[in-house]
This record gives C-alpha cells, structure tokens and sequence, in this order.
C-alpha cells in the first residue's frame, strides 16, 4: 500500500479537500486503484449531530455513515463508494481507546497519547487501507498544522512514515500564496507552515500552492529553495472556474512525474474518460433554470451533493442548469413572490429537519403542482408533497407530519418500528435500501429497473394507513420497501416526481443519478414548450 498525506498551512478553506480528491483523481487516471481517508480532528464521534449551517452538507455513505462532506468529493472524484471507516475523528479514536483501556486491554499502563492513541490511529488507517483493496492511499488530515487538534494525528503519519519502506508514503502540503497590493505573490506564509511541520518532524515531498493566478516562476523558486524541495516538486493550484478541471490543471503543472517517481510508481493504463467529460462540459449550450426552495440557502454547501448532481445531469444533457436558491421563509413573508416561481423551467425541494420554512415548501410544491412546472422532491420533499396533496387535493385540512405537529391527520409519521426505535434513542433509517419499482411507472422509464438500491436518511415516512386514500386521488406510489414508500409521483403531471431517500449522494461526473437526468430533461421540454 502506497499512501500520500495530505495536510493544510497557513489558513483553513484553502480546498484542500478538492486538492487532495484530484490527485488521486490523477493517479486513477493512471491506472491505479485508489481510496481515500479524511481524518477529522473534531471530537464529535461522526458529523451525523452537526448543523448543516455550520459546516456543510452532512454526507450520507452506503453504510449510513454520516460523514464530513469532503467524503461526498471522493467518491465523486475517484468513482468510489467508501464507508464510514473512511471518516476518522478524535471522538471514534478515543471512543475505542477509552473502551480498550475499559476492558484492561492495556495491561495496567498508564494509557497516554503516545503510543496508545498514535497506535490506535496508525491501526485505523492501515485497517481501512488494506480492507478497501486500493493500491494507493489518499489520507487527508483537516484543519490546518499547529492546530492543537491535529497534533496526535501528525504524530502518528509521522511515526508511519519511519515504519514504512522507502518510497511507501508521500507528503503532499497544500498552503496559500496570497499576492500583496502590488500583485506579487508572497511566499512568506509557506515558508512559515512548512517550518511548522518541520518542527512536527514532517518533511513535505511536495509543497501545492493555492493562488489566485498561476505561480510565478519567482515564487517557485522561493518556495524550492526555502522549504528545501526541488522546483518541479511545487505545484501552481490557481483558482479554477470548475472544480472538475482541478485535477487537468495539476496535471499540465507536472504533479504525477513527480510524485509517481517519490512512490516508484510507473503508469500503466491511461484512462481518459474524466478529460472527455470536461471537454463535453466546455460544448455545453443551453440553459435551463432551477428554483431550490430549502432553508440552508444562504450557505451552498449544505446542499453541495445536490448542486454536483445537477451538474453531472446538465453535462449528460449538454444544457447549463443555473439554480437559484430561493429561502422557503422568503416565500413566507412575501407570498406573491410564490407567482415569480412561474419563471422558472424546474422546481426542487431539497431534505431538511424540523418545521422552519415547512410552509413556504409546501407553497412552492402546490405551485409546481398545479402549474404543470418539473418538480424534484428529496426526502422532506418528498414528504412535503404529500402533505401538500393531502390538504388541497384530499381537502384533509390538518393534514401534516407528526414531526413537525400533533395533528389527527399524520399523514407523515414515524412507522411502528421506528417508534421503538425512537424510544431508545432515536435513529435515523440510514445508507441503502432497496425499492421495488412499479411496471410502466415514470420511475421505472427513469431507472429502467425494477429494483433500485439508493442511501436513505430520515425518521418520518409516508403513513401506510393514508395510501389508497392518496393513490384514488391520482398522487401514486411506484417505488416501495414493504409498507415504506419510497418514490411517488403524479401521472397527470409533466414530471412531478419525489424520493424518500437521497439520489445526489450516488451522483458522479459521467454517471449522473438518474432522477437528476430525467429532471433536468424535463427542464429542458419545459422551457422549449414555453418558448413555442
Ligand atoms: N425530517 C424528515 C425525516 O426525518 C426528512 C429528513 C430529510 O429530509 N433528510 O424523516
């Protein structure tokens, strides 16, 4: 096993993660195998509790792990499905050692940082490694050196790297070349973190610098010569319009020559299909646009999975979808803004938590229903749509989920199972389940299958007990997991279609999910009826 660490200097939200993701996006396109660990040096156990408005979208795996979301940009980037081994945080490390200490497995010694939780992390690391099949390791450690938080972890690739043979373990440092008022590029910040993790005892093989216009010759060979790594070994990362770009970018900067020679790796296959897929992004023509009625809006990272799904979608329909994201309590405030929604070609109501902005959703689902314009519902709006068909088609009035009232009518509520589960502690019905799909359904023209496998995460489902009700009034369910609906849609409708579980998650460039695809096709009809 080859592993590259990858850590952060000088400031936090440089993208490393992006950074780290294309480069082993590179050395796939080499024909390797490639997985990818991102340490966290948080003390939450996972990002399961953690607000979407704090810190971005919380990324569900196929094994409900809820992970940070730069495991959302491997598996987009490297085309791999990973599991929640692959998100290591503080809190899982010394959950376990507390646990072994509990157990007297440490023999009565004193329990102490190092070793004990240095061994604990290295065992995690090289445990997942080894599981995953890959040849080459991506291990991106967050937050940026000197942070008192990462120290344990740096400790313990730096004892790794003592442990391993000779052209085993590369350390990639990505830092920031901010330029002065003059426009030059300052190399003062590089040369101060790349102290920083001298000091750690880690030497860096390659220094990435983050820069707002490619590197200067100048500052290249500054950082060379004071952070003491050959000229070819420092890589312009200029700001790119795309991320998907990132890894071509690097690429034409010569990142693999060099760091495939530190790794005594040789290329062995070329695999071309992400250059063919950026080039089909640049021949994009049309537009469509695309009204996101959620809560997180301001912050587009809480939906990050969801705005890559729908440009995986628009590269395979060669048509741009500009999203607007629209806050649901806007739309509460000032209802007539509900009739501008008129213009536009398609209408999405993302997943969320509690009741906040719940009537503003509703109010967009009635629009788009009744306005014959493309809905995609996920999750709450999936079940948002219910309700929504429940009070103005059923004239069930009071019509609403248990999560959000104590209503009579709950035609969203938690399933007798689920209510036990509840009562220990509430769990959440995460990562894939299965879903047969309806012969000759919308869904099944979208999936072309009869059984689907996508991630889940929610409590609530659609109530069993209001199914024929809603079916006899045209709203149908063509996608079901025994008594749990899965998919519905509206067959009178143009493309009115929602899914209990989360598409965007299985999303990737050149293989978009399918519900995004036909979504965005329907955009496209849409718009070319309004304009005949
Ligand atoms: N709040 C809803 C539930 O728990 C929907 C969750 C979601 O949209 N992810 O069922």
């Amino acid at each position: 096993m080859k592993y590259i660490v990858v850590t952060g200097g000088v400031m936090s939200g440089l993208g490393k993660g992006i950074t780290a993701a294309s480069v082993g996006r590179i050395l796939k396109n080499k024909g390797y195998d490639v997985t990818a660990i991102k340490i966290d040096p948080y003390i939450n156990i996972d990002a399961g509790t953690m607000s979407p408005y704090q810190h971005g979208e919380v990324f569900v795996l196929k094994d409900g792990g809820e992970v940070d979301l730069d495991l959302g940009n491997y598996e987009r980037f490297l085309d791999s499905e990973l599991t929640h081994d692959h998100n290591i945080t503080t809190g899982k490390v010394y959950q376990s050692v507390i646990e072994k200490e509990r157990r007297g497995d440490y023999l009565g010694k004193t329990v102490q940082i190092i070793p004990h939780v240095t061994d604990e992390i290295k065992e995690r690391i090289r445990t997942v490694a080894a599981a995953s099949g890959a040849e080459i390791c991506m291990i991106e450690i967050g937050g940026t050196v000197g942070d008192i938080e990462s120290m344990p972890f740096l400790e313990a690739v730096r004892q790794m790297h003592a442990e391993e043979p000779e052209g085993h373990m590369a350390f990639l440092h990505v830092t920031l070349v901010p330029m002065d008022s003059q426009g030059d590029q300052k190399t003062k910040p590089t040369q101060h973190s790349v102290r920083e993790l001298r000091e750690l005892g880690l030497r860096p093989d390659m220094i990435i610098a983050r820069c707002r216009v490619p590197l200067g010759e100048g500052a290249k060979s500054k950082i060379s010569m004071f952070c003491d790594v050959p000229p070819e070994a420092v890589i312009s990362a200029h700001d790119a319009e795309e991320i998907y770009t990132v890894p071509l970018q690097m690429e034409r900067e010569g990142l693999s020559d060099y760091l495939m020679r530190k790794l005594n790796l040789s290329v062995f296959e070329i695999r071309t299909h992400w250059g063919e897929m950026v080039e089909r992004m640049r021949r994009i023509t049309g537009e469509v646009n695309v009204a996101i009625v959620g809560k997180y809006t301001n912050l587009q990272d809480a939906y990050i999975s969801i705005r890559e799904a729908l440009k995986h979608a628009s590269i395979e329909c060669k048509c741009a979808v500009n999203p607007t994201w629209i806050e649901s309590e806007e739309l509460e405030e000032k209802p007539d803004l509900i009739e501008k929604l008129d213009r536009y070609d398609g209408i999405l109501v993302p997943g969320g938590f509690g009741s906040r902005g719940t009537d503003g959703k509703i109010r967009t689902i009635r629009y788009a229903r009744e306005h014959n314009i493309p809905y995609l519902g996920l999750c709450l709006g999936m079940q948002l749509a219910v309700i929504e068909f429940a009070r103005n088609a059923l004239q069930l009035k009071d019509a609403d989920s248990s999560e959000f009232s104590n209503t009579k009518n709950p035609v969203i509520d938690l399933l007798p199972e689920q209510e036990e589960l509840e009562d220990l502690g509430g769990t959440m019905r995460l990562g894939n389940y299965e879903a047969e799909i309806t012969l000759e359904s919308l869904a099944h023209r979208i999936y072309n299958k009869t059984t689907i496998t996508e991630r889940h995460r929610h409590r609530y489902e659609v109530n069993p007990e209001y199914i024929e009700k809603i079916e006899a009034e045209g709203m149908k369910f063509t996608g079901k997991n025994k008594n749990r609906m899965e998919i519905l849609e509206i067959p009178s409708h143009p493309f009115f279609i929602a899914s209990q579980f989360h598409p965007e998650f299985k999303s990737r460039p050149g293989k978009p999910a399918p519900l995004f695809k036909s979504f965005v096709e329907a955009m496209i009809e849409h718009k070319n009826k309004k304009e005949l």
